[in-house]
């Protein structure tokens, strides 16, 4: 164990090097403002280049957020809205469905699906999201519903995680998203969701679906009142889940965006700056040491940003996302749809190599007379 007054940026490269595991105070070192961040970042393309090689990932995929009605307010989301705002929406099955089509016609392999915790709808509502797009569409993959909403499931029919998660298996959910993470330690979580699924409970979320074969992704939110602390002791515990249950694909960093939000109207916050977001990325990267993926979310990013972060660790950059909203409500400026071609162009002048991906990392083979068509290839995996 190197001893807090020794770390250096020689001492953790050396230790990168050897693919030894970067402990806290390493961590909160890389976010210091006088360690020069291009170094940082050429320690974090060693392990993303040792894991991915050149390649970097997207899908085609599209987001459905079947309601943004919320029981919760945590204050930094602008996407909810309360049971009898204007702004509230409930999607009826048949808008659901209209969705799932024009997904199947756009030649998705994947829809995202979260949304708010509705005050008057059961457990059965959310099972019937899913289970209509699967028996419609069932090649379509389904990643829904994060750990806060698996809770409040829990909340709602008193079953355990494992029983919830048995349910919406067998409706048809594929994989889980990692949202509702934000900061895991509770002098920051108590400030801004005090309310939904503590720390605890979403590990043992995602513990459990792993366990039951679910593949899974992890996010954090920062840049608004964590500090660097915060941050790579979230990060650590992310990893400690990973050694135990393993089910983790990758890992999200995401970037606080305040506008419409209590939080940034509370404590004064602006978006985080580009550098702070090109750090994170590569200190997640060099923290994750078991995660096989980092994604650069262009959505959140920006698409410069997300460009630069695949040399800054980052070696997936997501899909063409259609239809995105909650960072959207929030101010992102990024458009709502982006196309193959220009995904493909991004990455190619990131001098990376672009690999359509399933939504579990297998290649995705197209048919080059109709691209809505399309075959599962290998499996993705490089060291
Ligand atoms: S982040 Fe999710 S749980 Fe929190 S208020 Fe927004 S929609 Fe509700």
């Amino acid at each position: 164990m190197i001893r807090a007054d020794k770390i250096s940026l020689d001492t953790i490269g050396k230790k990168v090097e050897n693919g030894e595991r970067l402990n806290l105070d390493e961590g909160v070192f890389l976010y210091q403002d006088d360690v020069p961040l291009n170094e940082v970042a050429e320690l974090a393309n060693m392990v993303r280049e040792r894991k991915n090689g050149n390649y970097a990932y997207y899908n085609i995929n599209t987001h459905l957020n079947p309601t943004n009605v919320c029981v919760y307010r945590c204050n930094f989301c602008a996407f909810r809205a309360d049971l009898r705002d204007p702004r509230g929406y409930l999607m009826s099955d048949e808008q659901i469905l209209a969705r799932g089509q024009e997904a199947v016609d756009n030649g998705c392999t994947e829809m995202h699906i979260v949304g708010g915790l509705h005050h008057q709808k059961k457990f059965d509502w959310y099972v019937n999201v899913v289970k209509i797009l699967h028996d419609a569409f069932p090649k379509l993959h389904l990643k829904a519903w994060t750990a806060v909403e698996i809770n409040w499931f829990e909340f709602l029919t008193k079953k355990s995680v494992r029983e919830v998660l048995e349910v919406l298996r067998d409706a048809g959910l594929g994989s889980m998203p990692g949202g509702g993470a934000e900061i895991f330690h509770r002098e920051v979580r108590d400030q801004i969701c005090e309310h939904k699924a503590d720390t605890g409970k979403w590990h043992e979320i995602h513990r459990t679906a792993h366990e039951m074969g679910i593949k899974t992704n992890a996010t954090m939110l920062y840049g608004h009142i964590e500090n660097a602390y915060h941050r790579v002791d979230h990060l650590i515990r992310l990893r400690e889940t990973q050694d135990v249950s393993g089910g983790f694909q990758t890992f999200i960093p995401l970037a606080f965006h305040p506008d419409n939000t209590e939080l940034a109207e509370l404590k004064k916050l602006k978006k985080p700056s580009v550098m702070m977001d090109l750090r994170t990325m590569a200190v997640s990267r060099l923290m994750l040491d078991n995660f096989p993926h980092i994604k650069a979310y262009w959505i959140m990013l920006g698409i410069g940003t997300a460009q630069t972060a695949l040399s800054y660790g980052a070696d997936d950059i997501d899909g063409t996302v259609r239809h995105e909203l909650i960072y959207h409500d929030a101010g992102a400026t990024t458009p709502e749809v982006m196309s193959v071609e220009d995904i493909q162009r991004l990455i190619v002048e990131a001098g990376r190599e672009p690999v359509e991906r399933d939504t579990v990392y297998n290649r995705v083979i197209r048919d080059p007379q109709n691209m809505s068509q399309w075959t599962t290839g290998e499996p993705l995996e490089v060291g």
